[in-house]
């Protein structure tokens, strides 16, 4: 018995998340399929697939890692988890040299939408990638995604699953690299994450591209931290939205009337204060921003 593995997903099952064998070596579930289920054991009542399958019950995660080395796959809709997985570029070789990876495309969209990057349970993929996990709120559905937030950013939750750390793949082993456990998904990013409208519309018929895209979401996620701001608070959320996207202006990502016009309609929502002072607090921190930003090409 390969000891190592059974460690590996007692271990994940002590954090309370949902484990099952994947084959050895490999990323994929152990466990028969639809088309060739028997229709005994847990199946007598009919096909149970792996995420109705994944336990944290330590003597069924002994008995099924008595029959092989397998290795360790956390069922991320149980668990309760949103797992951010930052993939490596494919083909590097065949002119692809120059395409960021996940990592640095998700550590980008971090700065540019002015977030630290979130300090969590991470881990290192065998392909070199990682994988940032994250408790889901109570309550909220999140799906998986593919590509939404940002190219090579995944996320995988009800539905999804991810190899865990201990595992070992022949490009590598999945290594557990800091962050003692995972941390609530932040706003921002469960913004982005939930399927909500958007109350604003955003602008349409602008250059499609990598940088676009992460001023696109940065401003759609402040207009939205603007409308639902609570009483109170809203001036001081409407400057920290207007400086945040003055750096898209300062670097030619989003003009500045449309900036200025989806923050205007923001403040206006709900306004407690005439349009005239809210125009002149978005002006004033776009100023503010654009003399304080870096222009495209001026800096790193
Ligand atoms: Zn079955």
């Amino acid at each position: 018995m390969n000891t190592h593995l059974l460690n590996a997903a007692l271990s994940a099952a002590e954090r309370g998340w949902y484990v099952f064998p994947l084959r050895a070596g490999s990323k994929r579930p152990a466990l028969h399929g639809e088309t060739s289920c028997p229709g005994t054991g847990p199946c007598v009542s009919g096909h149970a697939k792996w995420e109705q399958r994944a336990t944290t019950d330590p003597d069924r995660i002994r008995a099924a890692w008595s029959h092989g080395p397998f290795n360790v796959g956390i069922a991320t809709g149980p668990s309760g988890l949103v797992v951010v997985d930052l993939d490596m570029p494919k083909n590097q070789d065949k002119g692809n040299e120059g395409t960021p990876s996940g990592v640095a495309t998700f550590e980008a969209l971090c700065e540019r939408t002015g977030h630290p990057v979130p300090d969590t349970y991470r881990t290192r993929t065998a392909s070199g990638g990682a994988h940032l996990y994250f408790t889901a709120p109570d309550g909220v559905r999140l799906s998986n995604t593919a590509g939404s937030i940002a190219p090579l950013v995944d996320t995988r939750a009800r539905g999804g699953y991810v190899v865990a750390a201990g595992s070992l793949t022949p490009a590598g082993p999945y290594e557990a690299v800091g962050g003692a456990v995972a941390a609530p998904v932040p706003a921002w990013l469960l913004s982005i994450l939930q399927p909500t409208p958007k109350p604003v519309q955003a602008p349409t018929g602008v250059v499609a591209g990598q940088s676009r895209r992460y001023a696109d979401v940065a401003l759609d996620c402040e207009v939205r931290n603007v409308v639902t701001a609570a009483d109170g608070t809203r001036n001081a959320t409407l400057l920290r939205a207007a400086r945040a996207l003055g750096r898209f202006i300062a670097s030619g990502d989003l003009p500045r009337t449309v900036v200025e016009q989806a923050l205007r309609g923001a403040a206006g929502a709900n306004a407690t204060q005439p349009q005239r002072y809210y125009d002149d607090v978005i002006r004033r921190a776009l100023d503010w921003s654009i003399t304080h930003n870096p222009a495209r090409g001026r800096a790193a």
